[in-house]
């Protein structure tokens, strides 16, 4: 028995693991630095199976908790390179949830409507209520990456050319960052998830996307163009990072060339976020109490 409790199982010494994957010291944050193949000391899907489950189980709680506790909200921010698999993490991390507390936005180019307002609007608009957990497939992040590589897509936003500093971006990063404490402050938890996948897994998987036919419908020319542009995301994406990562609104980058591993540190983080919060239920006062009782004496009275 002794020995046993010696030898500390994998799901004993993954404890908070995700938090290794969190950008905690943001001026000194490089993208290269990070292994888009790391697996922390897990060899397999199947030895990682278990430990999903049971964050799955627990996120699953959590997220009642924080619907019947109806103060919070979370917002999860999913940002990444093309295939790099978004979707289906999301699909995966969020299997338990009751989907009545879940709302998933998928953000892609933006409309007239959209371009029409301020480039955080769109995304205001679909924030999360009180007590649900709120995801965004893409973000207003997509206004300093995509719209960064491709210059002619600020000029589509019909700002006022004074109004176009040399330093948008700079600009943008607060803009961000103050909507984010603004959040923080009035009761939304944020964690955001760069999906890092490599240049070489995401030719594998674009090569697979054009090997099965079943997958055809998920292959758009474009993304393999946009390929010539890896580099500059990588400067983009690291920027952002480095502006953007704060105690209130953390980024993971989260190693996304095994994607059981990428699935296992999303499932981790959100348990963490949530659990951060200390979630309650609900008091029941003595009205409430009192109601109850009354409605078991109706009960019964149906049966006299
Ligand atoms: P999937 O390919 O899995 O369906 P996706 O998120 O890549 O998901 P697409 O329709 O393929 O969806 O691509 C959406 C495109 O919209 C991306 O290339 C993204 O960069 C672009 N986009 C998102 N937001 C903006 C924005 N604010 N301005 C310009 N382009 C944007
Ligand atoms: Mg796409």
């Amino acid at each position: 028995m002794a020995s046993r409790q010696r030898r500390p199982t994998i799901a004993q010494q993954a404890g908070h693991f995700a938090d290794r994957f969190l950008v905690s010291d943001p001026k000194q944050f490089r993208l290269a630095k990070a292994d888009p193949g790391d697996t922390w000391r897990l060899r397999s899907k199947e030895q990682a199976a278990s430990l999903l489950q049971r964050g799955i189980e627990r996120l699953s709680e959590l997220q009642e908790q924080l619907y019947a506790q109806d103060r919070w909200s979370l917002l999860l921010v999913f940002q990444a390179m093309d295939a790099a698999g978004k979707d289906s993490t999301i699909k995966h991390v969020m299997s338990g949830v009751n989907p009545q507390g879940c709302q998933v936005h998928s953000f892609k180019q933006p409309s007239a409507e959209d371009l029409d307002h301020d480039f955080l609007w769109r995304t205001t608009c679909r924030l999360p209520e009180r007590g649900r957990i709120g995801i965004f497939n893409r973000s207003y992040y997509e206004e300093v990456l995509v719209v960064r590589v491709h210059p002619e897509l600020l000029m589509q936003q019909k700002l006022p050319s004074k109004l176009i500093p040399k330093d948008i971006w700079k600009e943008r990063f607060e803009s961000i960052n103050d909507l984010e404490l603004h959040l923080a402050r009035n009761g939304t938890s944020i964690r955001k998830f760069f999906l890092h996948v490599s240049k070489d897994e995401q030719r594998k998987r674009f090569e697979a996307r054009l090997d099965e036919p079943e997958k055809h419908w998920k292959f758009a020319l474009g993304d393999v163009r946009e390929r010539a542009h890896w580099d500059q995301y990588v400067r983009a994406y690291e920027d952002m990072i480095r502006n953007t990562s704060t105690p209130h609104a953390p980024w993971y980058v989260v190693p996304a060339d095994h994607k059981w591993f990428m699935r296992l540190v999303v499932a981790a983080a959100v348990v963490d976020a949530l659990e951060d919060l200390k979630l309650e239920w609900p008091k029941v006062d003595s009205a409430k109490r009192k109601e109850i009782a009354t409605a078991r004496e109706v009960l019964a009275g149906e049966d006299a």
